[in-house]
C-alpha cells in the first residue's frame, strides 16, 4: 500500500472512532448492541480494510490494517471483535480461497455493508479441537445439504453471510462453505450472558436441512480444516492488534487521570507508587506493539512469497505468540488501569473497568492461552511427537 493511501486509511479509521466513542459508551453502560456501528464503519468506508481494491476494498497490507485495529481496539474490544468477525476471519478466507466469481459475490457488498460477514468454526461440543466437530454436509443432487449448530460466533446474529466448517457424510473430511444466512434453514440466537462486550454481537446458530448451492463450497472438497487454520493466522493477529489498542487507551487515561485526580495534597501521579502503575502499562504497550508489528510485517513477507514454507510458518508463529503475549499483556495493563482509577476504575462509567471486562475473552478466543503456549512449545521442540495434541 501506498504511504498516502496508508496515511488516508488511517485518517478515515481515526474519524469512525471520534465518532463512534459516544454512542458506544451510552450503549455500553445502557448494556445493548451499537447499531450504529456498521452505519458509520460504511461511512467511513472501513468494512474491508485488506481486501483488494478490484473487489471493492481499501488493499491494505497487513501492517496497515493492524495499525488500524489497534486504533479501533482503544475504542473497545467490542468494536474491534466486529471488524476481527466481519474482516479478518469473515472476508479473508473468501479473498484467500475463494474462486473469482464468490469474490465477485460476497466481497463488493461486504465491502459496502450490504452484508456483513462471520466466522462459524466452534461447536458447543467443538471448542479448541475443531475435528471434534459434529456439523454435517452431504451432496443432494445440485446443492449441499448442512446439518450442524455453531456457537459463540461473533457478528452471528447479524451476519448475512458466514463461512462455516462441516464434516462430509461420506468421507469424514472438512469442507469449508459460504452460507447465506437469509435463506430457510437458519436459525440463530443471541448470547447475551457475557462478562463483556455488551455492544457486539456474539451468538448462535443451527442449520436444519439447509440447501446451500455446490458453487458456494469454499475452497477444494476436504480442504476446510486448512482453511480454518490459515484463517485463524489472520484472526490472531486482529485480536493482538486490537489489544494494542486496548494498552494503548489504559495508558491515555492513566496519564490522564494521573494527573487530575488529587489526593493528599497532590496529583496522584506524584506518588511513586501510583507512577510504577504508568511505567507497566507502558511497558506492556511497547513490547506489544514490537510483536504486533513484527507478526504483521511476517505475514506481508509470506504473503509476498506464497510458495515459501518457511515464511509461512514463521508468519503462523509469531501470529501465535502476538496474541498470546498482547492479550495477556492488555489483561495486566487494564487491571494496572483499573488500579490507578480506584473506586471509578471498578465501574463501567471509565474505561479502565471496560476494558479489563472485555479484553479478558482475547485470552480464550482464536486459541485459548493454553493451546497458543503448546502451538509454541511444540515448535521450539521441532518435531510432530511433541505435539500435545493434533
Ligand atoms: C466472545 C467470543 C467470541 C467468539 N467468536 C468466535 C467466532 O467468531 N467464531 C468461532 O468459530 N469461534 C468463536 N469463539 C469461540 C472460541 O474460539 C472458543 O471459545 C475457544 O476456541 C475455546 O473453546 P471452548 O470455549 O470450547 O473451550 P474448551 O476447548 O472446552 O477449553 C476449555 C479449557 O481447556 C483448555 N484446553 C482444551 N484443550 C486443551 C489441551 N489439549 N491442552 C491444554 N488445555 C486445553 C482450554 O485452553 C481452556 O482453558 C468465540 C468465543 C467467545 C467467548
Amino acid at each position: 500500500m501506498q504511504p498516502a493511501d496508508q496515511q488516508r486509511l488511517l485518517a478515515d479509521v481515526q474519524a469512525f472512532c471520534e465518532a463512534l466513542r459516544e454512542h458506544e459508551e451510552l450503549c455500553y453502560v445502557e448494556h445493548r448492541f451499537n447499531d450504529k456501528l456498521v452505519p458509520l464503519a460504511k461511512k467511513h468506508n472501513i468494512l474491508g480494510m485488506p481486501v483488494p481494491v478490484e473487489y471493492g476494498g481499501r488493499g491494505a497490507d497487513t501492517v496497515t490494517y493492524a495499525k488500524a485495529l489497534a486504533r479501533i481496539g482503544q475504542e473497545g474490544t467490542g468494536v474491534r471483535t466486529f471488524f476481527s468477525g466481519h474482516t479478518s476471519i469473515g472476508q479473508y478466507p473468501i479473498m484467500t480461497w475463494g474462486s473469482d466469481e464468490q469474490k465477485r459475490q460476497f466481497l463488493p457488498p461486504s465491502c459496502k455493508g450490504e452484508k456483513i460477514l462471520a466466522f462459524g468454526l466452534t461447536e458447543p461440543d467443538a471448542g479448541s479441537n475443531p475435528l471434534e466437530m459434529t456439523s454435517t454436509y452431504e451432496r443432494k443432487g445440485d446443492h449441499y445439504v448442512l446439518n450442524g449448530v455453531k456457537y459463540l460466533i461473533s457478528n452471528a446474529g447479524i451476519a448475512n453471510v458466514i463461512v462455516m466448517f462441516a464434516y462430509s457424510k461420506e468421507n469424514r473430511r472438512i469442507s469449508a462453505f459460504i452460507i447465506d444466512m437469509d435463506q430457510p434453514g437458519v436459525q440463530r440466537e443471541d448470547l447475551l450472558a457475557k462478562c463483556g462486550m455488551p455492544t457486539a454481537n456474539t451468538g448462535m446458530y443451527s442449520l436444519t436441512n439447509y440447501k446451500c448451492p455446490l458453487a458456494n463450497m469454499l475452497g477444494p472438497e476436504g480442504d476446510g480444516f486448512r482453511i480454518a487454520m490459515g484463517t485463524l493466522v489472520s484472526g490472531r493477529l486482529s485480536v493482538a492488534a486490537g489489544c494494542l489498542g486496548v494498552i494503548e487507551d489504559c495508558l491515555i487515561e492513566s496519564i490522564r487521570y494521573a494527573k487530575e485526580r488529587t489526593q493528599h495534597g497532590k496529583a496522584i501521579g506524584k506518588h511513586q507508587l501510583v507512577q510504577e502503575h504508568l511505567a507497566a502499562i507502558e511497558m506492556a504497550r511497547l513490547t506489544s506493539e514490537a510483536v504486533v508489528m513484527k507478526a504483521a510485517e511476517a505475514k506481508d513477507a509470506a504473503a509476498a512469497d506464497p510458495g515459501n514454507a518457511e515464511l509461512k510458518v514463521r508468519s503462523e508463529m509469531l501470529a501465535a505468540q502476538a496474541k498470546l503475549h498482547a492479550s495477556n499483556a492488555a489483561w495486566d495493563a487494564a487491571d494496572h488501569a483499573v488500579q490507578l482509577f480506584g473506586g471509578r476504575g471498578w465501574s463501567t462509567l471509565y474505561r479502565p473497568g471496560r476494558h479489563l471486562m472485555d479484553v479478558r475473552v482475547c485470552r480464550i478466543y482464536e486459541g485459548t492461552d493454553e493451546i497458543l503456549k503448546l502451538k509454541i512449545a511444540a515448535a521450539l521442540l521441532g518435531g510432530k511427537e511433541y505435539e500435545a495434541y493434533k
